[in-house]
C-alpha cells in the first residue's frame, strides 16, 4: 500500500512538473530539479568550499596547508561564542542581490536553494542538534514583513537533521535598525534583546541557530550568551553568508 502513494506521488510531481517545469529562481532557465540554481546562476556566489576554521568556518586562503582541525585566530583563543558555525558564502554583490529580495521583496522562492546550501556548509562537521531555531524577529518587524525569513530557510534543514524547529521559545524586543554601525555599536545595540520565555524547552539541548546574513556576528553571540544562561548545552550556527573581514 505504501508503495502504491510512492508511486501516485510520484505520478503526482511529474505531472504538476509537466505542467510547471523547473526553472531557476533567479534567472527563469530551466533545471531539472525544483527550486534549485542552473549552473551559471551557481557559478556567480562565492561558495566557501576550501579549507576553512574548523570551528567557526571561516574561509583560509586556498593554498592553506593546514591539518583538518586548524582554527583561527579568534577560535584558536576560545573568544568564539559559538561551538560550530558555518557560512555557505561570501556576503558580497551576488549574495547580496538574491538576499534583499529575499528578506524584503517576498521572495521566498530563493529559500530552497539558499537552505541546500546551507546544509551543505554543514558538510564536515558532525552534529545533532536537538533544536532548529531560527533566530527570533522582533514582533512588530514579522508584523511589517509577515515571514521571518530565517524560519523559512530553517524547515529544510530541520527536515534534514529530524529536528523540530524551535521558534518561540526566545522573544525579541524590537529595536530601531542596526545598519550602517560600528562593530562595538552593534554588540551594544543587540544586548539584552533577547529573552528565553521557555527554559524548559532549551535546557540541557543542542541547539543548530539558523539566519540569513553574519555580519559582525553580535546577533548569535547574544543569543548563545541568553540561551546558555538557560541551560543550553551546545549552540552552533549556520547561515546563507557571512561578511569575510579584510585582512
Ligand atoms: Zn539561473
Ligand atoms: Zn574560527
Amino acid at each position: 500500500m505504501t508503495k502504491f502513494f510512492a508511486i501516485l506521488h510520484k505520478c503526482f510531481n511529474n505531472f504538476i512538473e509537466f505542467l510547471f517545469p523547473s526553472a531557476c529562481p533567479i534567472c527563469g532557465a530551466p533545471v531539472t530539479t525544483h527550486g534549485e540554481l542552473c549552473s551559471d546562476c551557481w557559478g556567480c556566489f562565492d561558495w566557501i568550499s576550501g579549507p576553512h576554521c574548523a570551528r567557526c568556518g571561516y574561509p583560509f586562503p586556498d593554498d592553506y596547508e593546514s591539518g583538518s582541525g586548524a582554527m583561527c585566530p579568534v577560535c584558536a583563543a576560545g573568544k568564539n561564542d559559538l561551538e560550530i558555525m558555518r557560512a555557505a558564502c561570501v556576503y558580497d554583490d551576488m549574495s547580496r542581490s538574491v538576499m534583499l529580495p529575499f528578506k524584503h521583496g517576498g521572495r521566498i522562492k530563493y529559500a530552497r536553494f539558499m537552505s541546500r546550501a546551507m546544509i551543505w556548509a554543514l558538510r564536515d562537521v558532525n552534529i545533532a542538534p536537538d533544536i532548529i531555531m531560527p533566530v527570533p524577529l522582533a514582533t512588530r518587524r514579522l508584523f511589517n514583513r509577515g515571514y521571518n525569513q530565517a524560519t523559512l530557510l530553517a524547515r529544510q534543514i530541520a527536515r534534514a537533521y529530524g529536528a523540530p524547529i524551535d521558534f518561540d521559545s526566545v522573544h525579541r524586543k524590537y529595536r530601531p535598525n542596526m545598519g550602517h554601525k560600528t562593530h562595538a555599536q552593534r554588540f551594544e545595540n543587540i544586548r539584552g534583546v533577547f529573552n528565553v520565555a521557555d527554559k524548559e524547552s532549551v535546557k540541557d539541548k543542542k541547539i543548530l541557530l539558523v539566519d540569513d546574513v553574519m555580519t559582525s556576528g553580535a546577533t548569535f553571540a547574544e543569543l548563545a550568551r541568553v540561551l546558555r544562561r538557560a541551560g543550553a548545552s551546545e549552540i552552533y550556527g549556520v547561515v546563507f553568508c557571512r561578511v569575510i573581514r579584510a585582512e
